[in-house]
């Protein structure tokens, strides 16, 4: 089946200003209508991309495009541009999509049902519920209520819309003998068909002023990987298990503390909360909370891991360096990298454990205490 999208780019963009048509706006280098492109470009049933291009525009679409392209002058308002478009439809299309280029965050879950619907019910618009109230007044400026209406019932459309052929022909016909729409479903309605919706996207948002383009950018900007550091130190003590990285190390002392001394989890648990700026251990699971009384560090160190993908980061990779003058901690390594790893749902690969003696000074080099140093690197779940 062959499926057309008509990338509309028409417009001006006057509300944006700047003095740049806002398809040409760019968000992390890349221009609105660029993004546009190339959403459609990877998506594997689409088989071409009409760009539809203002009058007097040079601009070319970019080289980068692998799919058949064709790109046309548009007209005055944005149901011209679009008729334009699909004149320059190939003869096999069944299904024409029509998307706003200023819809640059569109996915591909939202085009396969804006395809899925056009073949389902001839046209369709993917939109998304209104969450707030919405109040009619009076008249366009007018401060007066004159009703409040039924969210449940109201839905904000967005692109790409999707048609069968020969519904997007009858739209367009019925533009051109003196109907008028904002967009291409506006005229099917008017042409007598029945428009379904599907859901869209909260994220495909429409860029169209100087305030959207300004998130859009702060979005695509944040930082994919973030580091965070962690450190810990517990006092030696007798009559206690020595456990470190959830292994219980043969010794003849332990560690001093409130929950079970843990200091490697203690220091990659900060790691990682300090990574996503999560507050750190003592924040989230207090030495005043008689829950962690003797805690099960491992059980914490995963609880924080949660709280990191909750927030939409997975952990990379953590490097540990533990600093004791006994014992050994070279012989527990790998042991140490398993449960690790378990906890945060890692490969044992992704961490690394080295041992480090203090040169007989200071608490730790006079065997004392243990200290521990983690670095954990996070990236951004999903890419
Ligand atoms: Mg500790």
């Amino acid at each position: 089946m062959t499926v057309s999208v008509i990338i509309a780019a028409g417009g001006q963009g006057t509300r944006l200003g700047g003095g740049v048509p806002k398809q040409w706006r760019a968000i992390g280098g890349k221009t609105l209508l660029e993004r546009s492109i190339a959403a459609f470009d990877a998506h594997p049933r689409i088989s071409e991309i009409v760009v539809v291009l203002p009058q007097g525009s040079d601009t070319a679409v970019p080289a980068t495009v692998a799919k058949p392209r064709r790109v046309v002058t548009g007209g005055a308002r944005r149901q011209d541009s679009v008729a334009e478009g699909f004149a320059a439809v190939s003869a096999d299309a069944s299904v024409v999509l029509v998307h706003d280029a200023a819809r640059p965050f569109v996915t591909a879950d939202v085009i396969d049902r804006a395809i899925d619907g056009a073949i389902a019910h001839g046209a369709v618009v993917p939109a998304v519920p209104v969450h707030d109230t919405v109040k009619q007044t009076a008249a366009a400026s007018g401060a007066r209520v004159v009703a409040t209406l039924p969210r449940e019932t109201l839905f904000l459309a967005q692109t790409p819309q999707g048609f069968r052929r020969d519904v997007l022909a009858d739209a367009i016909d019925a533009g051109r003998k003196g109907a008028s729409g904002t967009d291409e479903a506006m005229l099917a309605e008017q042409a007598g068909h029945d428009v379904h919706v599907v859901p869209g996207d909260e994220a495909n948002v429409k860029i169209t002023t100087a305030a959207d383009l300004e998130r859009a950018r702060a979005r695509s900007m944040a930082p994919a990987f973030r580091i965070g550091t962690g450190y810990d130190l517990h006092v030696f003590a007798e009559g206690r298990p020595l456990l470190l990285g959830g292994v219980k190390i043969p010794y003849d002392r332990g560690l001093k503390g409130h929950s079970d001394a843990d200091a490697v989890c203690h220091a990659v648990t900060d790691a990682i909360l300090g990574a996503a700026n999560l507050g750190d251990i003592g924040r989230l699971f207090p030495d005043t909370d008689p829950r962690w009384k003797d805690a099960d560090s491992l059980k914490l160190l995963a609880d924080a891991a949660a709280r990191v993908r909750d927030a939409g980061w997975q952990v990379v990779n953590v490097d540990v360096v533990v600093i004791a003058e006994r014992p050994k901690i070279g012989p527990h390594a790998a042991a140490m990298q398993q449960s690790l790893a378990a906890a945060l749902g890692l490969d044992p690969g992704a961490i690394a454990i080295k041992g480090k003696t203090n040169e007989g000074v200071d608490a730790t080099g006079r065997g004392e205490a243990l200290a521990v140093h983690a670095v954990a690197l996070i990236a951004r779940a999903g890419g």
